[in-house]
């Protein structure tokens, strides 16, 4: 069999590899600019606009990334010792834990669930035991979701059970906040309107850096009280933009022309798992979105081993735990790339699949 080696280097690491596109750098050089720290750059002002009508959301606020969009928004919403409940997973508990600490002083109640969706009853049973206790303990103040949720193999957190949860948070005082990164991945894939799961929490952000494909940008949305107190935490961190309309063009082209190929990202993303699925030994998440996860330790390798395996042949993809290979579609991988990439998995299985039977056989 000849060896599969790609002479291109075939990038699923994240789908933040995504390239401005030509297109995309010509609106941003025809972009008209002022100045948004006095609310004078057009484009970011259409751009918050236009955003806050399609998620039917008061107020928008242009952010330069999903981490600062996360961060301004519990800054907003929360104040020091208070309590946030989300799930271990998520982005907030996984990747900001320690910027929520340094920054809002508030306290994250990481829960665990099987599935990734963050329910009533696993809220339900945190608040209880708290309330057995004295009112100068901390509090739970706001929930935070995810939606696609990237350590749950880009799985759709569901609209119906989105709905209980924000009637509960309601019934509790709750703030329901929602990390949408790739919400849009995730109305493409459930056929849902954006509107219908921005109705359904307070505030949201959402990113344009993923899939969308443009080299920048976020946005936070909620009512207009909720934004104009988290334009001032913008500016304490040092987010409060200039001539920002550049970067606006480029997220405004890639809401306009870049949709479509969130479908495409999601049916690469089915066919390198329908490529790989025959292989018993590849234990796989569900594929709803972009985003590939398979477990490899019955393949006697860690993660970062297979992923070394897989680097040596021009294909990269992420070590997302100790057994668990990440592999994220989009825009600039070819159908044809993720043919080959599936290729390049099954000759890497393949030969450890021989190593270990050698071993065996040696023992
Ligand atoms: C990527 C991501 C973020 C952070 O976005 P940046 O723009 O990289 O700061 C936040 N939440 C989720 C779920 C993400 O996937």
């Amino acid at each position: 069999m000849s060896k599969l080696i790609n002479a291109v280097l075939t990038d699923l690491r994240s789908d933040t590899m995504t390239k401005p596109t030509a297109d995309m750098l010509k609106a941003m050089l025809q972009a008209k600019v002022g100045d948004d720290c006095y609310g004078e750059d057009e484009t970011v002002t259409a751009l918050e606009q236009h955003c806050a009508n399609v998620f039917q959301k008061e107020a928008a606020l242009f952010m330069p990334t999903g981490t600062m969009s996360n961060q301004v928004a519990m800054l907003t919403l929360v104040s020091a010792g208070d309590e946030i409940i989300t799930e271990t997973g998520y982005h907030i508990a996984y990747f900001e834990s320690a910027q929520t600490s340094y920054l809002s002083h508030a306290v994250l109640n990481d829960l665990k669930t099987d599935d990734g969706i963050l329910n009533i009853d696993n809220i339900k049973l945190t608040l209880q035991n708290k309330a057995r206790w004295s009112k100068n303990y901390s509090q739970a103040k706001l929930v935070v979701i995810e939606n696609s949720i990237n350590c749950y193999g880009g799985k759709i957190f569901p609209l119906t059970s989105l709905k209980l949860l924000y009637q509960f948070c309601k019934e509790n005082e709750l703030m329901l906040y929602l990390d949408g990164a790739r919400l849009l991945n995730a109305c493409i894939a459930s056929n849902t309107v954006p509107a219908s799961y921005a109705k359904n929490v307070d505030a949201l952000s959402i990113c344009f850096a993923k899939g969308l494909g443009a080299p920048f940008g976020a946005m936070l949305m909620g009512s207009k009280d909720f934004i104009s107190k988290a334009q001032k935490y913008r500016k304490w961190l040092g987010g409060g933009l200039h001539q920002a309309g550049v970067m606006a063009a480029a997220c405004q082209y890639a809401l306009e022309n870049h949709m479509e190929n969130l479908v495409l990202d999601h049916h690469k993303a089915k066919n390198l798992w329908k490529n790989l699925r025959h292989i018993k030994e590849l234990k796989f998440m569900p594929v709803e979105t972009n985003i590939v996860m398979f477990d490899v330790r019955n393949l006697n390798v860690t993660a970062n081993q297979f992923v070394a395996l897989a680097k040596a042949e021009n294909l990269l993809l992420i070590a997302w735990s100790n057994y668990v290979v990440r592999a994220v579609t989009h825009r600039d991988v070819t159908k044809n790339a993720i043919q080959i990439a599936s290729d390049q998995i099954i000759n890497i299985v393949n030969k450890l699949l021989k190593k270990s039977m050698a071993v065996s056989s040696l023992t």
